[in-house]
């Protein structure tokens, strides 16, 4: 049989190649920012057209290429960067793979204009689909221009592929904030659309991060600092009070490269331990500096994971150091004592006539002991000494309180609400008359259980109230009828830029499911109505698992602001597993669901309840 073999084209080899390397418009701003950084630029620009479907160019001050170089950069592991593979070992540079703009040239139209300082006149290429068609001497400013136009032109499945502008947007400007955070001494400047989105002069670190993202950032700036021989870490930590629902805010630079690292992060969720309200995550901006020798940057084709030598050790050491600063900034005392009582105790306690609680003096108690963990203490009126419980504990305080309680401060802490446990919007709005169904049982806070005419079903509440409120929301948004509540009192939410971008891209969706916007600026909204539903308390917790859930984009569903916004606000306001549901609200569950058009699913395709024939009881019981 004839040789079968044969060597790929290099414009072929490109291609594949180039699907490790670009996977959408993002992938291309990130190499092209970091040959612009490599090219030693101080300031750099980005402009987008379409989210990068249309054009991505990046324009800088750097060092430029020569003619023979300009030409040889779109070349397949054409690098300036290393000669030999002991250097991979000693990178001080972002790139080193030299397949960027050959990957990026086989994959669109490639324009490149490059001069350097000491020549007069500069080199612009053009290139398409890996073949070069047109070189000419042009006059332009010192550095390097790359436009890229018409991504995956000639890979029309990947080209459908890319998600809508909003997501392929948002990805791109994650990934300028991660440079951009990473480099805070070359100035960054971000074109959409022809209008100025960022504008990041040379500044500190701080300053840097309250540029991105917004002025209100500053305070809730917590700083870490730690210099041992193996590593160096400097940076912020977000105070606990102020941690998100999502896990936008979190950034780890090793030696000024941003990386993800699941290992890291755990270390530092472990310092924050037992500050945050569950379901919330800690924000980080922390530079990591280690010895190039002791990490391994290659393992993945774009960069964003490495591995280190001594894993162990850094995590010990990044944990101990955010700990160390959450406690000299005083963070982890603010949870229980430190702050203005009132707010923290569960009950409007001043206004009541309670018992005042038993105490436990411990008398052996000495303030000057060196005990291994500093203990905070207060004292009391009576000038005793007490000393604190460990921070988990802090109910305990009250259990006096709550054993000996008079029936007044009994209602008083039934309304205490805790974190999302809090009953949301009742199942019973419209007030009609249940129609009778069989008996229903709720099982473990969790199931409600129903006998059917050929057996038993078993609901989970949590998921069905989110198919119920789904299909109501969306009921609301098409005919656009959704009744308001009106607020007493505007209500101002904070936000970054970005997230006031996604939110204005809502905001006619929202106001169709009942929210009054009255203002929307820079980095806040004005807020006068909400939905009849929605809990006054629950509004920000929705809008930012809203804007989580659009940044993230629900990956089976194809992307429609309507449904997204619809399973969004279902998902935050659907009763919770582990709350209590009176008999008719049970009733009133069942019959909604078996109400709704596709009853069996949640809106993201997860089971609502399940049956179980008689037959099948009867067979478990042989
Ligand atoms: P790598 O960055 O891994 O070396 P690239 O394909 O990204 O590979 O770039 C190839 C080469 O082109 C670089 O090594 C560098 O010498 C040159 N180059 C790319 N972009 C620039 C730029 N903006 N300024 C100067 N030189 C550049
Ligand atoms: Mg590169």
């Amino acid at each position: 049989m004839a040789d079968i073999i044969q060597l790929l084209p290099d414009h072929v080899a490109n291609q594949i190649a180039a699907g490790e390397v670009v996977q959408r418009p993002a992938s291309v701003v990130k190499e092209l920012l970091e040959n612009a950084i490599d090219a030693g630029a101080s300031t750099i620009k980005l402009i987008i057209k379409d989210a990068g479907k249309t054009l991505i160019q990046v324009i800088d001050d750097g060092k430029g290429m020569s003619i023979t170089d300009a030409r040889l950069s779109f070349e397949r592991h054409a690098t300036s960067k290393i000669r030999n593979a002991e250097d991979l070992f000693q990178l001080h540079t972002k790139g080193f793979r030299g397949e960027a703009l050959a990957s990026i040239a086989a994959i669109a139209h490639v324009e490149l204009k490059t001069k350097q300082e000491r020549d007069d006149v500069g080199t612009a290429i053009v290139i398409e689909g890996s073949n070069v068609a047109s070189q000419d001497v042009v006059v332009t400013p010192k550095g390097t221009s790359v436009s890229v136009k018409n991504l995956f032109y000639n890979i029309p499945a990947r080209r459908n592929f890319l998600k809508s502008n909003a997501v392929e947007l948002r990805h791109i400007i994650d990934e300028f904030h991660r440079v951009a955070l990473a480099h805070c001494d070359i100035s960054f400047a971000l074109y959409n659309n022809g209008s100025e989105a960022f504008n990041l002069p040379v500044s500190n670190y701080r300053q840097r991060i309250v540029n991105i993202f917004g002025n209100k950032t500053n305070e809730k700036l917590v700083p870490v600092e730690e210099d041992t021989e193996v590593l160096k870490i400097s940076g912020f930590v977000g105070k606990p009070e102020y941690a998100k629902k999502t896990r936008g805010e979190q950034y780890f630079f090793v030696n000024n490269r941003f990386i993800k690292s699941a290992y890291l992060n755990h270390a530092i969720a472990s310092a924050f331990d037992g500050l945050l309200k569950s379901g919330t995550h800690a924000s980080y901006f922390l530079n990591l500096t280690v010895d190039p020798q002791t990490i391994d940057i290659n393992i993945h084709p774009t960069k964003t994971e490495i591995k280190f030598d001594d894993e162990h050790t850094l995590y010990a050491l990044l944990r101990s150091a955010v700990k160390h600063s959450l406690g000299q900034f005083n963070i982890a005392p603010v949870l229980d004592f430190e702050r203005d009582s009132s707010l923290d105790t569960p009950y409007n306690l001043s206004d009541k006539q309670t018992n005042v609680p038993t105490i436990e003096i411990d008398r052996s108690f000495n303030p000057f002991k060196d005990d291994a963990e500093p203990v905070k203490t207060k004292s009391y009126s009576s000038g005793n000494t007490f000393k604190k419980e460990p921070a988990t504990n802090w109910e305990s305080l009250y259990v006096g309180l709550e054993s000996k309680s008079n029936d007044a401060v009994e209602t008083d802490f039934s309304e205490v609400h805790f974190e999302s446990e809090e009953t949301t919007g009742s199942i019973f709005e419209d007030g009609k008359e249940v129609e009778k169904t069989n008996t229903t049982y709720q099982l473990h806070n969790k199931y409600i259980v129903s006998t059917i005419k050929s057996g038993m079903l078993l609901i989970d509440q949590h998921r069905a109230h989110q198919r119920i409120l789904y299909e109501d929301f969306l009921k609301n948004m098409t005919i656009k009828e959704a009744m308001s509540q009106q607020l007493l009192f505007p209500l101002q939410l904070h936000f970054s830029v970005q997230e006031i971008q996604i939110l204005q891209q809502l905001k006619e969706d929202l106001e169709h499911t009942g929210f009054v916007f009255s203002n929307v600026l820079e980095e806040s909204v004005e807020i006068t109505g909400v939905p009849v539903s929605v809990p006054e308390s629950e509004v920000s917790i929705i809008l930012e698992q809203l804007i989580s859930d659009v940044e993230n984009e629900v990956p089976d569903a194809h992307f429609s602001a309507t449904d997204l916004l619809a399973k969004s606000m279902a998902k935050s306001l659907a009763i919770k597993t582990g709350q209590s549901l009176q008999k008719d609200e049970q009733e009133h569950l069942v019959n909604k669901l078996f109400a709704c058009k596709e009853p069996n699913v949640t809106p993201t395709n997860k089971t609502t309840f399940i049956t179980m024939s008689v037959d099948e009881l009867d067979k478990k019981f042989i």
